[in-house]
């Protein structure tokens, strides 16, 4: 099978972990803070909290931005569970905002709307999650333009895009948000098997989520309520969580970012040549916007059944049974049932289910071959026009 992503991990990755596991931390050593400053420095964002997973840097990014019951968290309907989740696991309120038809990404004149909405009856986000979905940055600048005017604050959930740039400069930077999260799962852009981190500018937001990361415990005595009773003293002042990343993860972390942007650049030539053997095919190719620079975690395409003679499920069935690992990213999360409990229903966002209709990610990955990318081409070739 050739699946939709995949990680590369070369013997210096393994030379680099395996060097750490004969040091003295496996977890709480140097590697961790090493890695933050190199993902901080590459970003150009003054903190980075490295933390076990995405959605704890999600979750930790919420609370220290003082979500909380009674107030709202907007998102896109296509993208994982986890960046609407974050909301549920504070006590606050989910919502969504439909999605640009040809970016995918939460579309700025849909959130201008629903803004106005809100406003009237008292119900404005204390926090809106774009999502830079496949990698290609959202309208940063338009969001943000809409936060000064209603007052919300923005993450971004750019776990499809480390790597990737927005008006030239590299997204994580923290010049449109208050917080950028990045994923490290295996199939986003560089792993560390599990792993997340969160961006910011913020010197405030960013002790928060330090202290959030790990127990809600501190050594600083400045930060105690009083002076330290001794040596061992250490002070849990507020609720937090064991959501660490290990020395063992951060080391791979370390090796992984040399060779983060040869990555995105063999991705971007990955998705040119898919472009141009995929260009007579009745299907729609990925659109990309110019002020961003996608890291091209996906390369998604749309499938029209008024186009070809098959329906989406038997194409997607027939690749399947011949050993293409196509995928769909996302399931809309409003028709999860989770969410349909919360009162969401079909046809709430028409352009993400129209999506979701349509959409297809092709297998797309950094080590794979021409001849792999033929296959996938030449029978998805034969399932649309035979
Ligand atoms: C992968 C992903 C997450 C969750 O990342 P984890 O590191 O697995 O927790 C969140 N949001 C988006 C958009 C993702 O693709």
């Amino acid at each position: 099978m050739i699946p939709y992503g995949r990680h590369e991990v070369t013997p210096e990755d393994i030379e680099n972990v395996i060097k750490v596991l004969s040091l003295d931390f496996l977890t709480q050593g140097p590697q961790v803070p090493r890695f933050e400053q190199i993902v901080g420095d590459y970003c150009g964002a003054q903190n980075a909290i490295a933390v076990n997973s995405a959605t704890s840097a999600l979750h930790i990014a919420c609370l220290a931005l003082g979500l909380g019951p009674g107030d709202h968290l907007w998102t896109s309907p296509i993208t994982f569970v986890a960046s609407a989740n974050c909301a549920l696991y504070c006590g606050a309120e989910v919502n969504f905002v439909d999605i640009d038809p040809r970016t995918y990404n939460l579309c700025p004149n849909a959130l201008e709307h629903k803004l106005i909405a809100a406003e009237k009856e008292g119900r404005l986000p204390k926090i809106v999650v774009p999502v830079h979905m496949c990698g290609q940055p959202c309208d940063m600048q338009a969001i943000q333009t809409l936060g000064h005017k209603y007052g919300f604050k923005i993450i971004e959930d750019a776990s499809h895009a480390i790597g990737g740039k927005y008006q030239r400069e590299p997204v994580g930077n923290g010049r449109y948000s208050d917080i950028t999260v990045f994923s490290f799962h295996p199939v986003k852009i560089i792993t560390t098997g599990e792993g997340g981190m969160a961006l910011t500018n913020d010197i405030e937001l960013a002790n928060r989520m330090t202290l959030l990361r790990s127990h809600g415990i501190t050594r600083d005595p400045a930060l105690m309520t009083h002076a330290p009773d001794g040596a061992w003293y250490y002070q849990q002042i507020d609720l937090g969580f064991n959501y660490r990343l290990t020395d063992i993860q951060a080391a791979l972390g370390v090796s992984q970012m040399t060779r983060l942007d040869e990555y995105v650049s063999r991705r971007h030539a990955l998705a040119k040549r898919y472009d141009a053997l995929l260009a007579d095919l009745p299907l729609i190719r990925p659109w990309q916007h110019p002020a961003g620079h996608s890291a091209f975690h996906l390369y998604v395409i749309r499938i029209q059944g008024k186009r070809i003679r098959r329906t989406y499920a038997e194409v997607f069935q027939m690749l399947r049974a011949q050993g293409v690992g196509v995928n769909l990213h996302y399931i809309p999360v409003h028709t999860q049932p989770y969410y349909r409990r919360l009162g969401f229903k079909l046809g709430d966002f028409p352009q993400a289910e129209q999506y979701y209709a349509e959409a297809m990610s092709l297998p797309l990955y950094v080590t794979i071959t021409e001849a792999e990318q033929d296959k996938v081409v030449r029978l998805l070739t034969e399932a649309l026009t035979s």
